[in-house]
């Protein structure tokens, strides 16, 4: 079947905003150019990120009211505990409030100053634990991922030659190593079961722990089914226990795919280590049965893990990515191969080719696709991963320009996709002519979010 339909129905509405486009060149002008700054009731397609913005289903609502609000050894605790030692074989289980949380658990636990932590490429703030725990992060992507248009079935595992490498040279200065899968950092790209089989051998014979930063562990199962031999006739259930059947600890962003607001986890093999967070954990996240959750969160999250292994809903899930990414590439945008997994990344170097790094193409990009659609998505490019060389001042610019449109789950419906696919074709008939920026204002740190940026157009004018 040609269209795709939503595995769902839906019973409770919230109303989008809809402005004119005069509207939203002065909204975005007030939020000197940056999307971070824009008001949420200023956009009507929100793609920001996949983050927390998921839609709760009714069996999720309906748990929440059974929420067991106990300090210690709620029920709803006891739930969450049984879910995720079913679904990941791991008997020690810590909530905590973020993804983020359970890393720097984690990094405080097992991290002395100066050792090294491995993986296919951290996520942002797994990098910045383990720098904060005095610790040294390193990627070792696999080189399939450096060109954006090779349709590689799996571009987000680990570059199993500079691993074996790695280990040869220096195993006794690692502490641990992180498997992220899917792999955010390299665009949601996946993880073959194959490569996290070989890397749990590798790491066995230096003795060194793994752990899997699940936050998208159901995509990531549903892309083995689909693309990887002999999996095809598995179960998803199947896949993911296989998958953590090779973790000796698995954290867990749940505002990812457990369809929750908020939320996360820290699962582990080891009894001593477990009980080493645990005693931590009181400082910062709360006793060790609600981790800074409500016993309420705890019960969506335990109903979304299970309602995330669903065939239809992940088939749906990844095929409605991939529509929006051939709709956006027919508009005559061109996009980061093969699609699928939580975003769409548009290549703004190879879209617009008129605009040098330093005038920020994919923030260009981005700024457009608000002004003529209401779409928010987020540059991945210069803004963000860019910056002044200390001694020369000179900018040094990211070595990709993308603009990401995150899909929130289960939100918008494959209309609005189509209709914003309808905008892309308009917004592309004056892609050569768009304007590009420069930084007016910007901290030091993490500059992307609160950068103010100005048009070089409106300069030329003024
Ligand atoms: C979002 C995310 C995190 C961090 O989780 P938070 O809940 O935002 O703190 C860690 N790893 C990956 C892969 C993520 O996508």
């Amino acid at each position: 079947m040609k269209t795709i339909f939503e595995p769902f129905k839906i019973k409770m509405v919230e109303p989008i905003p809809i402005l004119t486009a005069a509207e939203r060149q002065a909204a975005i002008k007030t939020a000197n150019f940056n999307l971070f700054t824009l008001p949420a009731d200023t956009v009507t397609f929100d793609f920001l990120t996949d983050s927390g913005t998921s839609a709760m289903s009714s069996a999720q609502w309906a748990a929440m009211l059974l929420g067991d609000e106990s300090y210690a050894g709620s029920t709803s605790y006891q739930r969450f505990q049984r879910t995720i030692q079913n679904l990941t074989g791991l008997e020690h289980v810590i909530p905590t409030h973020q993804g983020r949380s359970a890393e720097a658990l984690l990094c405080q636990a097992l991290l002395k100053p100066g050792q090294r932590v491995l993986g296919n490429t951290q996520f942002d703030t797994t990098r910045a634990n383990i720098e904060s725990a005095g610790g040294i992060s390193i990627d070792l992507p696999d080189p399939a991922n450096k060109n954006t248009q090779a349709e590689d079935p799996f571009k987000g595992n680990v570059d199993l030659h500079a691993l074996k490498q790695e280990l040869e040279d220096r195993s006794s200065e690692v502490a641990f190593f992180v498997m992220t899968v899917t792999n955010n950092s390299v665009g949601g790209q996946p993880v073959s079961m194959e490569n996290l089989r070989t890397t749990r051998q590798i790491l066995a014979d230096y003795r060194i722990p793994l752990f899997i930063d699940c936050a998208r562990f159901a995509e990531n199962a549903y892309f083995i089914k689909t693309r990887e031999l002999g999996y095809a006739a598995k179960s998803i259930p199947s896949i993911v226990s296989e998958m953590f059947s090779y973790a000796d600890g698995a954290l867990m962003s749940a505002k990812k795919d457990a369809f929750a607001n908020i939320g996360g986890f820290l699962a582990l093999k080891d009894a001593r280590l477990a009980e080493d967070v645990r005693r931590r954990m009181v400082i910062t996240e709360g006793f060790p049965t609600y981790g800074g959750l409500a016993g309420r969160d705890l019960e969506a999250i335990a109903t979304g893990l299970d309602e995330i292994q669903d065939e239809s809903y992940l088939s749906y899930r990844i095929k409605s990515v991939d529509y929006f990414g051939r709709g956006l590439e027919e508009a005559g945008l061109k996009v980061v191969k093969p699609l699928g997994g939580h975003a769409v990344y548009i290549d703004a170097k190879a879209s617009v080719p008129h605009l040098a790094a330093a005038q920020f193409p994919a923030q260009a990009l981005a700024v457009a696709l608000y002004e003529t659609i209401g779409l928010r998505g987020v540059e991945v490019g210069s803004l963000m991963f860019g910056h002044k060389d200390e001694v020369s001042g000179e900018e040094i610019p990211a070595p990709q320009e993308l603009v990401r449109l995150a899909f929130p789950r289960r939100v918008y419906t494959q209309s609005h996709i189509d209709a914003i696919i309808e905008g892309a074709h308009e917004m592309a008939r004056t892609l050569d002519q768009l304007p590009g920026y420069r930084i007016v204002e910007q901290a030091k740190f993490l500059r992307h979010f609160t950068a103010k940026l100005d048009r070089q157009d409106c300069e030329v004018q003024s």
